[in-house]
């Protein structure tokens, strides 16, 4: 499968380029310069992005609960793209062109599917402020 890791885009906030997985823009810093979405809490546009890594808790417990084939719900999301407001640390996975396209599409809003609430931004994505 051929992946592009260095598309360039058009910043969302500056027009200028950039490039699409880029954490911040270059030019005017703002976070996830490539991400079209917004804050679905509080209609930030203010936030930043991080890749959802493999999920140890649940598959943990799925483990506990289904036995030997536990390990593999660790991997549901596995690096998906989760946005993080900066305003009110609200986490959310925007949406994807083909997940609009879905069947519940009358239940999705642009901002996308509300993860989980951050205490704080993870030092992952503060190291890069
Ligand atoms: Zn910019
Ligand atoms: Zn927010």
């Amino acid at each position: 499968m051929y992946q592009v890791q260095s598309k360039e885009v058009n910043c969302r906030v500056c027009g200028k380029s950039v490039l699409e997985n880029a954490y911040h823009c270059p030019h005017c810093s703002v976070g996830a310069p490539g991400i079209q979405s917004r804050c679905p809490k509080c209609k930030s546009e203010n936030y930043v992005y991080h890749k959802y890594g493999y999920a140890f808790m649940r598959a943990l417990l799925a483990t506990c609960i289904c036995g030997p084939l536990g390990p593999i719900f660790g991997f549901v999301g596995y690096n998906r793209t989760e946005c993080i407001c900066l305003s009110c640390n609200q986490g959310w996975f925007p949406y994807q062109k083909d997940e609009l396209l879905g069947p519940f599409n009358t239940f999705v809003g642009e901002e996308g599917k509300m993860s989980r609430k951050f205490k704080k931004i993870p030092a992952s994505i503060s190291a890069q402020l």
